[in-house]
């Protein structure tokens, strides 16, 4: 199944099927299901009685195997911390894509959140050999920004002269972190955020109660936003949001203790997006991500200095290029609301 703003993507593509572009590089927001797309897609082109708009039967034994993972032409690779996706239904998959980094610390050995080259050579060797059913051969790389720079130069050559038959589903949010030459081999297809109304009533059928607050917060992506309804740190994301609405008065210290357990990255995602908004404010703009906290964020821009926030805002960005490196969270967190409480006393 594919997501119900989807189907006008489904049926273009579907216009594609008679010369089918070797390879694919679907890409756009982060949780908006582009990953359970690119399955039913190769679903569809490994059915073997395929309904007239491409949809897979269900049916055949190419169907079955597939919803059973073990469709001998089906390749699904992605990087070892989100192996469980890799089977025919990545409902969640882009939403937690990101809590991967949630499990951090925790084990001794952190599964790999690289593609890594030997896992594009075993790719090759299934490129090499012949289809088993006599139809085509399907690849999903997901996501293609895992491809580290090795595995990525061990692909250029097949995505460039790809076996007959051989058909590659790369899916991407970041394609601004790929190589140059793996989206020159690609054809690209963009896919876009729904359209507010229909998220909002997708988030509702699956029992959301404030499907519109949490769409703003994530951007508009409705698989983040189901992600964030069932946040299980939906109150530490209450209490850092109420921090930053007390602008000056934000207790760094506070901060520090009650969010040193989370990951970095998820602190960083929510700081950022209210700074976004606290902009938005300055410069007369609707806030994007927490319309629900319109007056805090009018009232935190009336007092920050300007230059203050804009140094502090590069902060920020420079913390999230390190983001994923071993650093005690507490102290960043601590040094970052300290930091964020300057912007309102420089
Ligand atoms: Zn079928």
């Amino acid at each position: 199944m594919i997501y119900p703003w989807q189907t006008d993507d489904w049926q273009r593509l579907q216009q594609l099927r008679a010369h089918w572009p070797p390879a694919l590089l679907l890409h756009g927001e982060a949780g908006i299901g582009k990953l359970r797309f690119a399955q039913h897609l190769a679903q569809g082109l490994l059915c073997e009685t395929p309904a007239a708009n491409g949809e897979p039967c269900g049916a055949c034994p190419a169907c079955l195997w597939f919803s059973q993972g073990n469709h001998p032409d089906y390749r699904a690779v992605l990087p070892e911390a989100l192996a469980g996706l890799a089977a025919g239904n990545g409902d969640a998959a882009e939403a937690s894509a990101d809590k991967a980094d949630g499990d951090e610390g925790k084990k001794t050995r952190t599964p790999s959140k690289e593609i890594k080259i030997e896992q594009v050579r075993a790719l090759l060797d299934f490129c090499g050999v012949g289809s088993h059913r006599g139809g085509m051969r399907v690849v999903v790389l997901y996501p293609a920004e895992a491809l580290n720079v090795a595995a990525a130069n061990a692909l250029l050559k097949t995505l460039e002269e790809p076996p007959s038959g051989v058909v590659f589903l790369m899916v991407s949010a970041r394609v601004d972190r790929l190589l140059p030459t793996i989206i020159s081999r690609c054809r690209q297809w963009p896919m876009s955020v729904p359209p507010q109304n229909e998220a909002s009533a997708w988030l509702a059928s699956q029992g959301v109660d404030n499907p519109a607050e949490l769409l703003a917060q994530a951007g508009g992506a409705p698989l983040a936003a189901l992600a964030l309804a069932n946040d299980e740190n939906h109150a530490l994301r209450d209490f850092t949001l109420a921090q930053l609405a007390a602008g000056p008065n934000c207790d760094a210290f506070a901060c520090g203790e009650n969010l040193q357990k989370l990951p970095v990255p998820l602190v960083l995602g929510w700081l950022q997006r209210w700074l976004y908004d606290l902009l938005a404010e300055r410069t007369a703009r609707r806030p994007r991500y927490f319309p629900g906290a319109a007056k805090a964020l009018a009232r935190c821009a009336q007092s920050a200095d300007p230059a203050a926030l804009a140094r502090y805002m590069k902060t920020v960005t420079r913390q999230r290029a390190v983001e994923n490196h071993p650093l005690n969270a507490r102290l960043v967190f601590e040094e970052l609301f300290i930091g964020y409480r300057a912007i309102y006393t420089a």
